[in-house]
C-alpha cells in the first residue's frame, strides 16, 4: 500500500468518526488502479470547508470559497474538497458558482473524465457510478456526460484530454474526440498558465507525440498562444520531451517565433533554459569545445545532445561529438566560472591603483580566456604579472 493512502486513511477516518463521509478522488484512485506512481491524493467529503478546520489541527485555507482546505497529517499535505456541483458556465473555464452538496455521486458527476470520476473508501471499496474501471481496461478517455456539453462548458478539459493521452497512453473515444475539434476555438478563453500546466505535463508523458498528432487533429494547437504561428507540418516535425526543448526547436528552426514565447507568461526559469539551448545551438559550430564547456551547464548540454538526437535534421555530422566532447572536458577545465578566478575587480582597481569602469570587464574577461584556455595560471601573482605585461597603463590611468 503506498504510504499517502495510509497517511491520507488517518483524514478518511477521523472525518468518519465526527459523522462525515470521506473518499480518495480523482487522479489517485485512477493510478492506484492503473499500478501508476501516485504523487498526490485528494480526499473529497461532505464536510463544509468550516467544519473541516474544526475538525483537523492543522489545516491552510487554499479556496475555501470552492470548497478546498489543504489538512496537513504528519507534515504531508492532502486537499481536502467539499462534495460540490458547478453550475452556469459563462466564461469557458471558471464556473460561476460553486454549490456544496451532500451527494457523492453529484461531485463525481462534475468531473472531466469517467477515469477521474471514481471514489475510493478508508476499506479500498470503489465507487463508480461512471464505469471509470472499464474505461481504464479498455484504455479510453471519455467524457462524463455528454462530450459537446462538457467541454462547452470548460475548455480546458480537452487540453487536459490530450494530455492525458500522452500520460496515460489512452485512445480517445470517438464522440469524444470529435467535440475537441468541435471546441477546440474555445481553448482561446482559457487562461494561459492553465495551458502551460496541462502542455508541461502532456510533454513529460509517456507519448507526447501521439498527443501532438491527436492536437493536431483536433486542431488544438491552433488556438493556443506560441502554438497558433507554428503551422502542422512544423509542430509535427520536432521529437521532444519537453515543453521547454519543443519551444526551444521550434524557434531555432523559425527564429521570428521568439516575438511569441512571452504570450505563453512562462517562468523566468524556462525562459532561461530555453534562452540557453538557443545560445548553445547558435554557438555550437563555431566556439571551442572549452568554451561551450565553460560557458553552459550540464543540463542544458544534455538536453541539447538529446534533442539532435532525436532530431537528426539538427545534425551536421559532428555538433553531436562537439556536445559529447564539451561535457567530458568540463570537468576538467581550469575554473567553473568567474568567481573562481583569483583575482577580482577591486583587487585589480587597488593593485593598480586605478578607478573602477568598464575597463575592469574587459580586463577580466581578457584573463578568463586566458586561464580557460591554459596559457595562464589561476594564480593571483600570475595574474598580476600577465595584467602588467599585456595591458598598457600609467598608475592611476589604466
Ligand atoms: P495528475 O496525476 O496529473 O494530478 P489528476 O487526475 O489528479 O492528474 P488534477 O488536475 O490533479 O488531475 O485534477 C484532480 C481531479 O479533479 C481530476 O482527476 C478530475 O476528477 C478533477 N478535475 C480537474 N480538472 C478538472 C476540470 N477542468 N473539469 C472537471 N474535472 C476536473
Ligand atoms: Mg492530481
Amino acid at each position: 500500500m503506498h504510504e499517502l493512502f495510509t497517511t491520507g486513511n488517518i483524514i478518511l477516518k477521523t472525518l468518519v468518526s465526527h459523522g462525515y463521509k470521506g473518499y480518495f478522488v480523482g487522479g489517485c484512485v485512477r493510478d492506484y488502479h492503473m499500478g501508476r506512481s501516485i504523487s498526490d491524493v485528494d480526499i473529497t467529503t461532505d464536510a463544509l470547508p468550516e467544519d473541516i478546520e474544526r475538525i483537523f489541527r492543522h489545516t491552510i485555507d487554499v479556496g475555501k470559497t470552492h470548497g478546498t482546505i489543504i489538512v496537513l497529517v504528519e507534515d504531508v499535505p492532502f486537499e481536502v474538497t467539499t462534495f460540490r456541483t458547478e453550475s452556469e458556465y459563462s466564461d469557458f473555464r471558471r464556473p460561476d458558482a460553486v454549490t456544496f452538496t451532500r451527494d457523492l455521486h453529484s461531485d463525481l458527476e462534475r468531473r472531466d473524465f469517467t477515469m477521474n470520476a471514481m471514489a475510493m473508501d478508508g476499506d479500498f471499496d470503489i465507487i463508480d457510478p461512471y464505469n471509470g474501471m472499464e474505461a481504464i481496461s479498455d484504455r479510453m478517455i471519455t467524457t462524463v456526460g455528454q462530450a459537446s456539453e462538457r467541454f462547452g462548458e470548460d475548455a480546458l478539459r480537452i487540453l487536459r484530454a490530450a494530455r492525458f493521452a500522452s500520460q496515460l497512453q489512452f485512445e480517445v473515444a470517438n464522440d469524444t474526440k470529435r467535440a475537441m475539434a468541435q471546441h477546440a476555438e474555445n481553448l482561446r478563453h482559457v487562461a494561459v498558465e492553465r495551458s502551460v500546466t496541462e502542455l508541461t505535463k502532456l510533454y513529460m508523458g509517456q507519448d507526447p507525440n501521439g498527443a501532438k498528432a491527436l492536437m493536431a487533429d483536433t486542431h488544438l494547437n491552433r488556438y493556443l498562444p506560441f502554438f497558433d504561428k507554428v503551422d502542422d507540418a512544423s509542430f509535427l516535425r520536432t521529437d521532444v520531451r519537453s515543453l521547454e526543448c519543443e519551444l526551444a526547436l521550434q524557434i531555432h528552426l523559425a527564429p521570428e517565433l521568439k516575438q511569441a514565447l512571452p504570450a505563453l507568461k512562462l517562468s523566468n526559469t524556462i525562459k532561461t533554459n530555453i534562452g540557453n539551448t538557443l545560445r548553445l545551438l547558435a554557438m555550437i559550430d563555431s566556439s571551442s569545445i572549452r568554451n561551450l564547456a565553460y560557458s553552459f551547464d550540464d543540463r542544458v548540454l544534455e538536453k541539447t545532445a538529446d534533442m539532435i538526437q532525436m532530431n537528426p535534421y539538427l545534425e551536421n555530422g559532428n555538433r553531436m561529438s562537439r556536445l559529447k566532447s564539451a561535457q567530458t572536458t568540463k570537468p576538467g577545465l581550469p575554473i567553473a566560472d568567474a568567481s573562481e578566478i583569483e583575482l577580482d575587480g577591486n583587487a585589480l582597481m587597488s593593485h593598480f591603483n586605478a578607478r573602477g569602469g568598464p575597463w575592469i570587464r574587459v580586463v577580466l574577461s581578457a584573463v578568463e580566456q586566458e586561464i580557460l584556455d591554459g596559457r595562464l595560471d589561476n594564480d593571483r601573482d600570475k595574474i598580476i604579472e600577465w595584467v602588467r605585461a599585456h595591458v598598457e597603463y600609467e598608475a592611476g590611468n589604466i
